[in-house]
């Protein structure tokens, strides 16, 4: 019988580096399989539907969650939705790889009280200085967002303390990466 896949849900602030760090994991460890998000946000130029989410609708999303079909949604930063498929989730994990879900605080709240033996990580900036940086930085959010953003972000450093198996700081991407890896035990 095939051992089932470890599944591992990473949060952290937005701007933290999140999918940086998943994509580093992914081209050092092909065989780590990341979730792809249903949404009801716009694609950002150069997002692709079914490659950087699933982009849907509000009727499509709430059908989605009629059906069953989601692991754990959230609305986040107070505008869109955002959840986790269920089905490729759990088919994945069948064939025995890793599975990694790159969601919000509140949808790994969600993910503990389905899945108890699923691990937590939460990615931290160095300071909150360099966060505010990097998000500024990245250009893709109109100054409302980036304060919505930071004001999510406070709450969930906050939290992270005490909720998560471990917390790795991302100061240099390799270096975090390389935690990574030994945490999942790859
Ligand atoms: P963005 O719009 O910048 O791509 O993502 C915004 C936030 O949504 C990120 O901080 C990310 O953690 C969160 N997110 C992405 N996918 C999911 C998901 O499936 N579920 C939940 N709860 N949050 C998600």
């Amino acid at each position: 019988m095939q051992v089932s896949g470890s599944i591992t849900v990473i949060s952290g602030p937005a701007g933290v580096g999140k999918g940086t760090v998943v994509r580093q994991l992914r081209k050092l460890h092909p065989e780590v399989w990341v979730s792809v998000s249903a949404t009801t946000r716009a694609p950002r130029p150069g997002e692709v539907d079914g490659v950087d989410y699933l982009f849907r609708s509000e009727t499509e999303f709430d059908q989605l969650i009629a059906s069953g079909g989601m692991l754990e949604w959230a609305t986040v930063h107070g505008k869109h939705r955002y959840g986790t498929p269920s089905a490729p989730v759990f088919t994945v994990q069948g064939e025995g790889r890793p599975v990694i879900l790159e969601i919000d605080l509140q949808g790994a709240r969600q993910v503990r009280e389905t899945l108890p033996t699923a691990q937590y990580v939460f990615l931290a900036p160095p300071d909150w200085d360099t966060l505010v940086e990097r998000l500024e930085g990245r250009g893709t959010e109109s100054a409302a967002q980036v304060e919505r953003r930071l004001q999510t972000a406070r709450i969930e450093l906050a939290a992270a303390q005490g909720e998560f198996d471990r917390i790795i700081v991302n100061d240099v991407v390799n270096r975090a990466v390389a935690e990574l890896v030994d945490f999942l035990g790859l």
